[in-house]
């Protein structure tokens, strides 16, 4: 570690956090941040001087154990905590994380409208002014680049950041898959397919066109263009993910080729986390129904750890006509059973599946989830299922109540789907 004091702030360098994406019930932070504390409150950088966090003492933060996350797509996301029934068992985190667009099915607190985080982020504005002020008579170089760095990164040249991201991967991936929460959402996206095929009437994420895949030449280009983009900071991520909604639709092969060029091209293997790499992506019933073995060998070889999520929705077929969702419901059954399969013989590889809740469904469809993940046969802790409520269609005492009694009755981990997009 290696402090600087230069008038009122402290340049904290070198202070590496975990390196395990454990996860606690009291703050830590992972990866190799620049911490810098002025003014009651911690604000934490990355390697290239871009805002990650900002916490603050009692005297201008509620609670210590809060924290407001910026992403790279330059949205802020605010870590709060409400009580037993939002805890691990519910989410498999200690956080909930309030991004504004999709918890208010478990909340409803808006900590990002709060006074506080306006406060935080207007004392932010001012830091990157002083910071400008006092790189230039910084003796040290190290501190004098990182100061003149954080200057130029204010909240204008950040949101240019994430447009410049978006337009690398030539778009956006308006969700996230829910195992990503194992790494906090510190994932680094590639788009290998846009769009997907079913144009499922209820989703809010569908894109216009069918499923297509990028090109080689255009996934080379996004992960070279990355590799400039995240620079130094590079060391911090060990994760991947693959966009957009069906990317295990790309095929076995353009699978293989990009993610060994990102591996090599992001330098992931050399990430100061521990473990394998991380590779997150979603699949379709279709397409995970068409993936043959050579597929799951090829990806179960590659040095990642690897997590593919399909969206199942329901086992009942008037609930997939309710939806909207051009699939039989003897094919999401295939399907789920498969993803155990699947789970069984491939070490690396882990299928993780969702199905969604809401009040105005028939009630058949409980049951049919229930008696499908009941019949489950656990393999370690793989194989989660997230249930993921339908936006404005179930109070959230239902939603808990929905939950509970699915969780009591699997044999496999449930949790709920909280969405995030980068
Ligand atoms: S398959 Fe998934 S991403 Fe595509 S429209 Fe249906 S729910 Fe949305």
């Amino acid at each position: 570690m290696e402090s600087h004091h230069v008038d009122d702030l402290e340049v904290i360098f070198d202070c590496a956090g975990r390196n395990d994406w454990g996860k606690f019930s009291f703050p830590v932070w992972y990866g190799i941040p620049v911490k810098i504390k002025w003014r009651s409150y911690t604000f934490d950088f990355n390697l290239q001087g871009r805002l990650k966090r900002i916490t603050g003492s009692p005297s201008v933060w509620p609670d210590p154990t809060e924290m407001l996350k910026r992403t790279e797509s330059d949205d802020f996301v605010y870590y709060g905590t409400d009580g037993y029934e939002l805890s691990y068992d519910l989410l498999k985190n200690y956080y909930l994380p309030y991004s504004g667009k999709y918890e208010s099915a478990l909340s409803d607190a808006r900590p990002l409208e709060s006074a506080h985080v306006a406060q935080a982020l207007s004392t932010f504005d001012c830091l990157c002014e002083r910071a400008g002020r006092l790189a230039s008579a910084a003796g040290d170089r190290r501190l004098k680049k990182f100061l003149a760095t954080v200057a130029a990164m204010d909240r204008k040249m950040l949101a240019q950041e994430a447009g410049k991201l978006h337009s690398i991967i030539g778009g956006s991936l308006p969700v996230l898959p829910p195992d990503i929460i194992d790494v906090d959402y510190e994932v680094i996206p590639l788009m290998v397919t846009e769009g997907c095929d079913y144009q499922c009437r209820f989703c809010c994420f569908k894109t216009a066109d069918g499923l297509k895949a990028r090109s080689r030449s255009n996934i080379a280009r996004q992960v070279k263009a990355l590799r400039d983009l995240y620079g130094e900071d590079l060391v911090n991520y060990n994760s991947l993910v693959l966009g957009q909604n069906d990317a295990l639709g790309a095929g076995e092969e353009l699978l293989r080729e990009t993610a060994e060029t990102a591996y090599a091209g992001l330098r992931l293997g050399e990430s100061c986390h521990g473990g394998a790499p991380n590779l997150f992506l979603f699949g379709s019933v279709g397409s995970f129904m068409s993936a043959r073995e050579s597929c799951f060998d090829i990806l179960n070889a590659l040095p990642f750890s690897t997590r593919i999520n399909i969206g199942l929705e329901s086992p009942d077929q008037a609930t997939l006509d309710i939806l909207g969702k051009p699939l039989k419901a003897v094919a999401v059954t295939e399907a789920f059973r498969k993803a155990q399969a699947v789970n069984r013989r491939w070490p690396n590889i882990d299928v993780t599946v969702n199905f969604v809740l809401g009040t105005d469904l028939p009630l058949r469809h409980l049951k049919a989830v229930r008696d499908l993940i009941a019949d489950a046969a656990p393999c370690r802790d793989k194989g989660a299922v997230y249930l993921s409520p339908l936006i404005g269609a179930a109070t959230r005492r239902q939603v808990l109540e929905d939950f509970r009694k699915l969780k009591r009755a699997s044999a496999l981990p449930v949790y709920l789907y909280l969405v995030q997009s980068l």
